[in-house]
C-alpha cells in the first residue's frame, strides 16, 4: 500500500490533470481511486475492498483478473500487434463469424469500432446508405425513446433522449425524434401490458406523421438501462418489429449493456419471441471491459446493397482502432469463458432470487417500483407512493451512501431526466459468487433498514 504521502500526491496530480466523467469538481471531493481488483471487488488506494455493483460502467461482467483474458490480449500483441480493417486479420474474422452465430436468425456481417456510441454512430451510417442505395434517399430520421441514452458522440447523442445529458450540447443533429418509452410505471395509460402495446402504437403513429419515407431506422435498447431500468411487457418488442417491416424502417437493437448474458439471454432481444433485429449494436460485454471494442452486426440481406462496383457502393468509413487485433482476441475469449461457464445460464437463474429479494423493498414507504431482468435492476424511489412525486437527490444519495460505507457500490440514473434522478440502478458481474450476490442484496435491504 502507498505512504499517506504518496496518497496525497496522487490525489493532488489527480485534482490538477485529470479530468473526470460525470463529475461535479467540488473543493474536497475526492473521487474513489482504484489500484487493483479480484472477481467483482476492486480495493481503493486506502485499502479499502468495494463490491462493485455496477460491473464499472456495466461492462465487468467477468470480474477483474482473467488471467486467460490476459494472456490472450498479450499473445495476439505480440503476434501481431496491429492490423488495419482496410485488410484483414484472423481474430477480427474469427470474431464476426462468431457475433453471427451468437445473434442467431441468419447471417450477419460485421463492421468493428471502438465503443458503444462509435457501435451506434456506425449503425446510422449504414441505415442511411443502405436507404439511399435501395432507391429511398429521403430516409434518413431516426427514432428512439425518451429516457434512452445512446452514446456521447453527437449523432448518438442526439438519439439520447435524456434532456440533462444533452444540457448545453444541443442542438442536436438533425432527424432525430423521440418517442414515449414502455415505462407502465408512469404511463398516462395505467400500469398493464396493454398501456406498453400503446407506446408502441404512437411509434407508428409518429412514423404515420413524420412521412414514412423519411424516416430510415428506430433505435432501441431491449431494456432501457441507463435511463432507469425500464422493462416492457412481453408484446412490445414484437409489435415495434411489425411497425418497422411494414414502414420499411429498419430496427436497431443497441446491445452495448443487454448483450452478452447481462439480462439472462446471449442477448437481451432474445427475450422476446420472433424478433430478429436488422442492425445490433454492442460494445462492454464483448470484451467484459478488458479492452475497448465496439461492433455493429448488419443482416445479410442488408448488405448486399452495399457490394459491387457501382460509384459509392461501398461503406466510407474507417476507424483506425476498431476492430484491433487484441481487442478481438480478448472478446474471442471472453466469449468462450461466458460459453463454458455457462454464464448467461447462471445469471437466468440467479437473477430470481435476487429479484424477489429486492421486491421486498416496495414495503418501504419511499420504493415505488422494483424492476430487473438477468443481472439489472432498478430500484425506483419516490416521495410518496400514490403522487409518485421522485425522491431528493439527498435521499437517493444517502442510500447510495450507505451502501457504499458497508463496502457496495451501487449507482442511480444520475442527470438523465430533469427531476428524475431517482431510480437506484444495479448491475453485478455476472460471474459473482453466491457470497457475492447475498452481500450485495444483504447491503442494499440494510441501507433500507430492512
Ligand atoms: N448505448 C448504451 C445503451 C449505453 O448504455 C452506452 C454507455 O453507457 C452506450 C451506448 C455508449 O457506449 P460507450 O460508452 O462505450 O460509448
Amino acid at each position: 500500500m502507498k505512504t499517506k504521502e504518496e496518497t496525497h500526491t496522487l490525489i493532488e496530480k489527480d485534482q490538477k490533470h485529470l479530468w473526470h466523467a460525470l463529475y461535479k469538481d467540488i473543493d474536497g471531493a475526492n473521487p474513489i481511486i482504484a489500484t487493483s481488483g479480484e472477481g467483482s471487488w476492486f480495493t481503493d488506494i486506502d485499502g479499502n475492498r468495494y463490491f462493485d455493483g455496477v460491473s464499472g460502467l456495466w461492462c465487468l461482467n467477468l470480474g477483474h483478473g482473467r488471467k486467460e483474458i490476459a494472456d490472450a490480449a498479450a499473445a495476439q500483441m505480440m503476434k501481431l500487434s496491429y492490423s488495419p480493417l482496410t485488410i484483414s486479420h484472423e481474430p477480427a474474422i474469427e470474431l464476426a463469424a462468431k457475433i453471427s452465430e451468437l445473434l442467431g436468425g441468419g447471417e450477419y456481417k460485421t463492421f468493428f469500432s471502438n465503443s458503444g456510441s462509435e457501435a451506434n454512430e456506425t449503425a446510422f451510417k449504414i441505415a442511411r446508405q443502405y436507404h439511399a442505395q435501395n432507391g429511398n434517399p429521403g430516409k434518413y430520421k431516426f427514432i428512439s425513446r425518451y429516457r434512452a441514452y445512446h452514446g456521447n458522440t453527437l449523432g448518438a447523442l442526439s438519439a439520447t433522449a435524456q434532456a440533462n445529458r444533452r444540457h448545453r450540447y444541443d442542438p442536436p443533429a438533425p432527424g432525430f425524434l423521440h418517442v414515449h418509452p414502455p415505462y407502465r410505471y408512469r404511463s398516462p395509460f395505467g400500469d398493464t401490458p396493454e398501456a406498453d402495446i400503446i407506446a408502441a402504437n404512437m411509434l407508428e403513429e409518429m412514423i404515420v406523421w413524420e412521412g414514412a419515407d423519411s424516416v430510415a431506422g428506430v433505435i432501441m435498447e431491449p431494456f432501457i438501462s441507463g435511463g432507469g431500468v425500464i422493462i416492457p411487457s412481453d408484446g412490445y418488442l414484437q409489435r415495434v418489429a411489425e411497425i418497422c417491416e411494414k414502414y420499411d424502417v429498419l430496427l436497431i437493437m443497441d446491445e452495448v449493456v443487454s448483450g452478452y448474458g447481462r439480462t439472462g439471454k446471449m442477448f437481451g432481444f432474445m427475450h422476446y419471441e420472433g424478433v430478429q433485429p436488422d442492425i445490433i449494436t454492442m460494445a462492454k460485454g464483448l470484451t467484459s471491459g478488458y479492452l475497448p471494442l465496439g461492433a455493429t452486426a448488419v443482416k445479410a440481406e442488408i448488405y448486399e446493397s452495399f457490394k459491387g462496383s457501382g460509384h459509392n457502393n461501398q461503406f466510407r468509413h474507417v476507424s483506425t482502432y476498431g476492430g484491433h487485433p487484441a481487442s478481438c482476441a480478448v472478446a474471442l475469449k471472453n466469449i468462450e469463458i461466458i460459453e463454458r461457464e455457462n454464464i448467461v445460464a447462471k445469471v437466468d437463474y440467479q437473477s430470481n432470487e435476487i429479484l424477489s429479494e429486492l421486491r421486498t423493498l416496495v414495503d418501504h414507504a419511499n420504493v415505488g417500483d422494483v424492476r430487473g431482468v438477468g443481472f439489472l435492476y432498478g430500484i425506483e424511489l419516490v416521495e410518496d407512493k400514490v403522487t409518485k412525486v421522485p425522491s431528493s437527490d439527498a435521499f437517493v444519495g444517502s442510500i447510495i451512501a450507505a451502501c457504499k460505507q458497508k463496502g457496495v457500490i451501487i449507482g442511480k440514473n444520475g442527470d438523465t431526466i430533469p427531476g428524475f434522478s431517482n431510480v437506484l440502478i444495479i448491475a453485478p458481474p455476472l460471474s459473482s459468487t453466491e457470497d457475492d450476490l447475498t452481500f450485495l442484496v444483504d447491503t442494499v435491504k440494510a441501507a433500507f433498514g430492512m
